[in-house]
């Protein structure tokens, strides 16, 4: 088969147009791998290299020392060597763009390659289906435990929902409104700096240079595990069989074992309509612009924290929820001191009320609302639909393998992560609730595990929760709506933050941190916290009880002060009456 030819162009090298070469890394004949460095640029502002998207033997040269070149320019062609096991992975592409669009189509002259044809079927031992933070640390973990690993991502960069389109630049763009907003709130106590200037583009290209910086590492240590990387969109097409299709090339890679994480999507709402102006979170993270009126459908956790980003950054928010409160399900003292602020904030916030209709209009978006006390409709210039996820379970040729995922998409699995077919395994948000990163992390190491022959088990007692809204809300283990809903017995112990030296410092005072305690044992049941930094603070009362410890091993850990921390130690305090920096004392 001949190789086919490609072009190698100048990438995105940020805000620099016609920068001198200043050394030319390669010739004509050199064999070069993905990441080399090919020529070195120097702007008045950096160095830099310019690194190879392809593997392959340089054909033709291009450029020289001296020359100005812009993005776009070309660099060189090179003769990429297709090689049946691995040619999907050196298929080129560009971060910026997803797998199947017109930037990552082949040279054209080059057709579309069987590359299983008169070649062999590549064969691991375990198949990843998806890289998302389930997915690649199932491959990683399997890899490290000595098995031969392929790993099938649709898109060009590794990392999924979270790194790319979730956890990641959402939560740099927090930081970029808790900042706006601390220095706002520092006025009445003597320090003013004036209304903050926004340049979308620089904050869009730090949050972008945050991403990158992860899912380029997640890059190197796939590389250095010797994880095979496919660029595809997977399907199954038998129980030992995925076939992998891009715009180029097809191949089917055979698997001892395979793990499903292909995660899941934002849920389209029925009856509103398609218009570049509804945006769901991913579209709401790449920000655009800055909507003077912006709706939010869904007073969720994803909800909540765009409407805090947007909402510090100018736009006039107004949340529509359809249950009675702010993040439904959760303890509502704890939403209490969040929702009180964000009313402060919002233009409106709409409970029990749906949006019925949406009309796009040239200039702007009519939303049609139906709940009590509400108006009949209101105009934005932007709407952001957040109302939950769907899993991604229906679209994997699932059947192909004896699959049975629900209506829904879901793939149920047992302990240990196992389909219905052992062989087979699924995790993270494909496998149901909560879709968070850190429950398919721990689930992804256990499926890996157990394809290796280990006897491990998805036995984590506890699976923290966090809204990274200003104030933070983070919960984990039992909660008092379902102590109450189950009819557990539980007593709790509330240390409120206005008696923190380290809340009232920071001018944040108004969250509080609670414990539900066992009333027979004195052990430890679940918790509870709002406040700045809540979702930092969580993880010590999940070790508590993870370690099933009892009121007395919290409130004598010795907690450093003055800290936020601390308010955990006073909370089992409160509980055993033993503490001082309130009147307290304990009531039996
Ligand atoms: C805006 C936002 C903010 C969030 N913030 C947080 C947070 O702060 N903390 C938290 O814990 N969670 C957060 N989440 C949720 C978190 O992102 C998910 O729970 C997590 O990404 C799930 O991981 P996963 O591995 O199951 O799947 P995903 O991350 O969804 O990854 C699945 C991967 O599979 C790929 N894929 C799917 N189908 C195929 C196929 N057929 N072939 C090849 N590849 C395929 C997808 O392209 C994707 O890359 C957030 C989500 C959003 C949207």
């Amino acid at each position: 088969m001949k190789n086919p030819l490609y072009t190698i162009e100048l990438p995105d090298i940020g805000d620099f147009d016609s920068v001198e070469i200043i050394e030319v890394l390669i010739a004509p004949g050199d064999h070069i791998e993905i990441e080399s460095p090919l020529i070195t640029l120097e702007s008045d502002k950096a160095t830099m290299d310019i690194p190879s998207p392809v593997t392959g033997q340089i054909s033709e040269l291009l450029v020289s020392i001296g020359q100005k070149v812009s993005q776009g320019d070309v660099v060189a062609t090179v003769s990429i060597q297709v090689d049946p096991a691995t040619d999907l992975e050196t298929s080129p592409h560009d971060p910026s763009v997803p797998v199947g669009s017109v930037d990552s189509l082949p040279p054209p002259d080059s057709k579309k390659l069987d590359v299983n044809k008169g070649g062999t079927t590549p064969r691991f031992d375990v198949a990843v289906l998806g890289s998302g933070p389930g997915g690649y640390t199932a491959a990683f973990r399997a890899s490290d435990l000595g098995l031969s690993v392929a790993l099938i991502e649709r898109y060009p960069n590794l990392g999924g929902v979270c790194l790319n389109v979730g956890c990641i630049p959402s939560k740099a763009l927090l930081h970029a409104a808790r900042v706006i907003e601390e220095t706002r709130e520092m006025a009445p106590n003597g320090i003013s700096f004036g209304e903050p200037e926004i340049d979308i583009r620089k904050l869009c290209d730090w949050k972008k240079g945050v991403v990158t910086q992860l899912t380029e590492g997640l890059s190197t240590l796939a590389k250095k595990r010797n994880v095979t990387i496919f660029s595809g969109t997977g399907a199954f097409r038998s129980d030992h069989e995925i076939a992998v299709t891009n715009d180029t090339q097809e191949l089917v890679l055979q698997f001892e074992k395979a793990i499903i994480s292909t995660g899941s999507e934002p849920i389209r709402l029925p009856g509103i309509p398609r218009d570049p102006r509804i945006l769901d979170s991913t579209a709401a993270l790449s920000l655009q612009s800055i909507p003077e009126r912006l709706l939010v459908i869904g007073g969720g956790i994803i909800g909540l924290e765009m409407a805090t980003v947007y909402r510090a950054l100018g736009s006039a928010v107004s949340i529509v929820e359809m249950a009675p409160q702010l993040m439904p399900g959760t303890d509502p003292d704890l939403v209490r001191p969040l929702a009180k602020r964000l009313k402060s904030q919002c233009n409106d916030i709409f409970l029990n009320t749906r949006v019925s209709q949406v009309d796009p209009g040239p200039a702007e978006l009519v939303a049609h609302f139906e709940g009590d006390r509400v108006p009949t409709s209101a105009a934005f210039d932007a709407i952001l639909v957040a109302v939950g996820r769907t899993p991604n379970g229906n679209n994997i040729g699932a059947e192909n393998a004896g699959l049975h995922p629900d209506a829904q998409g879901f793939i149920s699995v047992d302990h240990q992560q196992r389909t219905n077919q052992p062989h087979i395994f699924a995790i993270g948000d494909v496998v149901g609730q909560p879709m968070l990163a850190h429950k398919a992390t721990h689930e992804g190491k256990v499926a890996a595990e157990v394809a290796a022959g280990q006897k491990s088990a998805f036995d984590a007692r506890i699976i923290p929760s966090v809204a990274y809204t200003d104030p933070e809300v983070a919960w984990v283990g039992l909660t008092e709506s379902q102590a109450k809903a189950r009819n557990i017995a539980y007593e709790k112990g509330i240390f409120p933050w206005a008696a923190s030296g380290r809340a009232l410092a920071l001018a944040r005072s108004e969250g509080f941190t609670k414990l539900l305690f066992d009333p027979q044992s004195n052990r430890i049941l679940g918790g509870g916290i709002v406040g700045t930094t809540a979702g930092d603070l969580i993880a010590e009362i999940g070790l508590a009880i993870e370690m099933n410890c009892v009121a007395q091993d919290i409130g004598l850990t010795i907690h450093p002060h003055p800290t936020l921390s601390e308010t955990v130690g006073l909370a089992a305090e409160t509980f055993e009456g033993t503490i001082t920096d309130l009147y307290a004392p304990k009531k039996r």
